[in-house]
C-alpha cells in the first residue's frame, strides 16, 4: 500500500513509523517549518505507553522532564495537587514535559529510520473525481516525491494540524466550541518554584488562565485570555505576557524575577471538531481532524492515538499485502473516525467542567466533606471519585461511560452548596 502523509508533526511522523514498520510505502511530506517554540509541551500519562510503542521513550527522557502530576491553583486557598502515581497502575505513573521542536525531530527521525520517505515540500491537495477518489495530490506535490513515481497514492493522510488541508480543499464544515481566546507564551530561566519538580501548574487569572511547564533548564510560561482582555494587557505579545506576570501575585512569585530567553509565541485558542474525518482515498488525523482546549493538555495524545488507530485500521490489509477496495478502506476508516470524534467530544466535555467552575467546586466540596470528619466509607467514596476523574484526565479512559456519567451526576448533586460560577474561568 502506498500512503502519502501530509505534515511531519507528531501525528504524521508517528503514523509514518507505524505504517512503514508494517511494510507500507510511505511518502511523508514535511514543510520544513521549524519555529523556535511550539505548543504541546506538556503530555498526559496516556502518551507514555505510546512513546514506548514508538520506541522513543528513552530518548524523550533525555531531553524531556518527568511530569509527576498537575496542580490547579484557582485562588490562594483553592490549590489542588494531583500525582499520577497515586492512581497507578490504572494510570501510567508519570508523563513528560517536552520542548516540542526537539520532540518532533525525534519522532521524524524515527519515521525515517523505519523506512518512511521524507519529502521536504509544502504539499497541496485538490478535489478530484478520478478513480473513485475524492482528493488528489496536486501535480507539483506528486512530482516532489520520487517514491510515488507520478502515481497517486492509495491513501492520502491529512496530518497538517490546524492548516486542515483536506477540510479546506473539500470545504468540510466543523463544529466550533464556545471560546475564542489568544495564547502567548515564552521560555524563562531563573524562576522560583513552589511545587514538586516537573509538576505542571495551571492557575486561574483574573481573566483567563496561565500555565507553568518546567523543563530541565527552562520554564514555559503561558497565558490564555479572551481577546479583549489581551488588548487590555498590552499592545504586543511580550507586553501582554509581562504584564500578566506582573499583575498576578502568584504568577509573579514564580516568574517575576525570571529572565525571558525566547521570543513570545502567539496562538489562537479555539476548539473544533470536523464534521467528516475521512472519505474515498483519504483520512484526517491529529489536529487536522479536531482539537480541544489545551488546559488539560490532550492535544499530542489525541494526535498520537489517532495515528495508532489509523495504523490499526490499515493493519489487516498490510498484513495480507493487499490494496483495499474503496469500500473496504471506507469501512476500516469509519470506526476510526467514530472513535476519534467520541474522544474529541469527551475531552471537550471534561474541559468545560474546569472552565465553568464545576470541577473546582467539586474539589472544594470534596475537601470540606472530608475535613468535616472522615470515615472508611467517605474515604472510599472520595478515592473512587478521584480515580474516575484521573482516568478521564490522564487520557486512559476519557470516553468511559461510567466515569463520564459519575462526573455528570456529581456536577448536579455533589457540589454541596459550593457555587461553580465563583470558580469559573472568565
Ligand atoms: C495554546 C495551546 C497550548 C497547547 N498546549 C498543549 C499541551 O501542553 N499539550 C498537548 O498535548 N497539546 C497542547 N496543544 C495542542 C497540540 O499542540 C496539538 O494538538 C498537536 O501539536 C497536534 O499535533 P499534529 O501532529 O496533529 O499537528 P501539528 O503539530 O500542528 O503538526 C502539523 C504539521 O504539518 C505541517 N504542515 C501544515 N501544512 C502543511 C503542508 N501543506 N505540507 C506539509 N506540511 C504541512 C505543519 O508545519 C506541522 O509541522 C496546545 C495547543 C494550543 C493552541
Amino acid at each position: 500500500m502506498r500512503v502519502a502523509i501530509i505534515g511531519a508533526g507528531p501525528c504524521g511522523s508517528a503514523l509514518a513509523t507505524f505504517l512503514a514498520r508494517q511494510g507500507a510505502e510511505v511518502a511523508l511530506f514535511d514543510d520544513g517549518r521549524r519555529p523556535e517554540l511550539l505548543v504541546g509541551e506538556s503530555l498526559v500519562p496516556a502518551v507514555t505507553p505510546i512513546l514506548e510503542r514508538l520506541g522513543i521513550e528513552e530518548e524523550t527522557a533525555t531531553f524531556g522532564l518527568v511530569k509527576p502530576g498537575v496542580s490547579f491553583i484557582w485562588s490562594p486557598t483553592d490549590r489542588f495537587s494531583f500525582t499520577f502515581a497515586r492512581f497507578a497502575p490504572a494510570v501510567p505513573p508519570y508523563a513528560y514535559n517536552i520542548p516540542r521542536p526537539r520532540f518532533d525531530e525525534a519522532l521524524l527521525a524515527k519515521a525515517v529510520a523505519a523506512g518512511a520517505n521524507r519529502t521536504v515540500a509544502r504539499a497541496r491537495l485538490e478535489p478530484t473525481g478520478r478513480d473513485g477518489a475524492e482528493l488528489a495530490l496536486a501535480p507539483e506535490t506528486l512530482a516532489a516525491a520520487p517514491m510515488l513515481a507520478g502515481r497517486q497514492p492509495d491513501l492520502i493522510v491529512d496530518a497538517t494540524g490546524r492548516a486542515r488541508l483536506s477540510a479546506r480543499a473539500l470545504r468540510i464544515p466543523a463544529q466550533v466550541g464556545p471560546r475564542n481566546d489568544v495564547a502567548h507564551f515564552a521560555h524563562f530561566e531563573g524562576w522560583s518554584w513552589d511545587d514538586a519538580p516537573g509538576q505542571v501548574l495551571i492557575a486561574r487569572l483574573k481573566a483567563g488562565w496561565s500555565w507553568c511547564i518546567p523543563f530541565k533548564e527552562r520554564l514555559s510560561v503561558g497565558i490564555v485570555v479572551g481577546r479583549e482582555d489581551a488588548d487590555r494587557l498590552g499592545r504586543t505579545p511580550a507586553e501582554r505576557l509581562e504584564r500578566a506576570i506582573t499583575v498576578d501575585a502568584w504568577l509573579s512569585s514564580i516568574a517575576g524575577g525570571a529572565k525571558r530567553v525566547t521570543s513570545v509565541a502567539t496562538y489562537s485558542n479555539y476548539q473544533l471538531i470536523s464534521q467528516r474525518g475521512y472519505g474515498p482515498g483519504w483520512v484526517m488525523v491529529g489536529d487536522a481532524f479536531g482539537f480541544v482546549d489545551p488546559m488539560l493538555s490532550p492535544g499530542v495524545f489525541l494526535a498520537l492515538r489517532s495515528a495508532e488507530l489509523v495504523a490499526e485500521a490499515l493493519s489487516p490489509f498490510l498484513r495480507r499485502r493487499v490494496i483495499p477496495s474503496a469500500a473496504e478502506l471506507g469501512s476500516a476508516l469509519r470506526s476510526y473516525a467514530a472513535v476519534q470524534t467520541s474522544m474529541l467530544v469527551a475531552w471537550s466535555d471534561l474541559v468545560a467542567y474546569f472552565y465553568d467552575g464545576r470541577m473546582l467546586a467539586l474539589l472544594r466540596a470534596g475537601r470540606s466533606w472530608m475535613d468535616g470528619g472522615s470515615s472508611v466509607i467517605k474515604g472510599a467514596a472520595q478515592r473512587h471519585i478521584e480515580r474516575h476523574v484521573a482516568l478521564q484526565a490522564s487520557g486512559v479512559r476519557t470516553t468511559s461511560r461510567y466515569s463520564r456519567g459519575l462526573l455528570r451526576w456529581l456536577g448536579r448533586h455533589g457540589l454541596r452548596g459550593v457555587e461553580p460560577a465563583d470558580l469559573a474561568i472568565r
